[in-house]
């Protein structure tokens, strides 16, 4: 499958997404998770986008396209992909369309994860994160085996320095002015799936019916 996955910080992009590549071997694309992992690094990338991740700040477009230019073009890709937190703004829109021209890619759907606000704010400050592999986990409803340690990988689960309330509100704004016009873009190409999100696996459930693989 080929699917951009689009909803508020919180809405669920990342846990949907893994459960997708669950389901055929497509492969999680999360710009979010790339960066964290240049930043942990300290390569020049992520130098270059610290700051910005920091105060809860779109990094600049023109990084980020170069990071997606080269990722849709590795061999794991063609098995399908899964758009986590990309594209961000108009531009980077834009851009990917051009792009996937290129490429010769068609995308199957864009998913809007639609989640009330109360639960988007109450998922994000009890939201943790494995530094090594990008596992979600939840103080409340789904905390680690071991507090603090990954199910998965035995890497250390954190809370994001982005999940500071400051930068949590800020990166609310920041959806709502940069990236929710995204909704009405791909609304009027007709490639638009708006889905209820509250619940994970209701949407997994959707999106593999429209996709005939239910
Ligand atoms: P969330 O969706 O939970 O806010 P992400 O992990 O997707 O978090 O992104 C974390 C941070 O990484 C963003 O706040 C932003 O600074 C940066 N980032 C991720 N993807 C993009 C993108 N497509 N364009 C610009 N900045 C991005
Ligand atoms: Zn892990």
């Amino acid at each position: 499958m080929r699917l951009i996955l689009l909803g508020a910080p919180g809405a669920g992009k990342g846990t949907v997404a893994k459960m997708l590549t669950d389901i055929d071997g497509s492969v999680q694309i999360s710009t979010g998770d790339i960066l964290r992992a240049a930043v942990k690094e300290g390569t020049e990338l992520g130098k270059e986008a610290q700051g910005y991740m920091e105060r809860g700040e779109l990094v600049p477009d023109s990084l980020i396209m170069g990071i997606m230019e080269e990722r849709l073009q590795q061999d794991d890709c063609k098995q399908g992909f899964l758009l986590d937190g990309f594209p961000r703004t108009i531009p980077q829109a834009e851009e990917l369309d051009k792009l996937l021209d290129r490429l010769g890619i068609t995308l199957d759907g864009v998913v809007n994860l639609n989640v009330p606000r109360e639960v988007i704010l109450d998922r994000l400050t009890t939201r943790r994160t494995c530094e090594d592999c990008g596992a979600i986990y939840n103080v409340k409803s789904n905390p680690p085996k071991v507090e603090g340690v990954c199910d998965k990988c035995g890497g250390k689960v954190v809370q994001r320095a982005d999940e500071t309330e400051e930068a949590i509100s800020k990166r609310l704004d920041v959806f709502n002015e940069q990236t929710a016009p995204l909704v009405g873009y791909y609304e009027k190409k007709g490639m638009l799936w708006d889905i209820n999100a509250t619940s994970s696996d209701e949407v997994v459930k959707i999106i593999k019916e429209k996709l005939g693989i239910a």
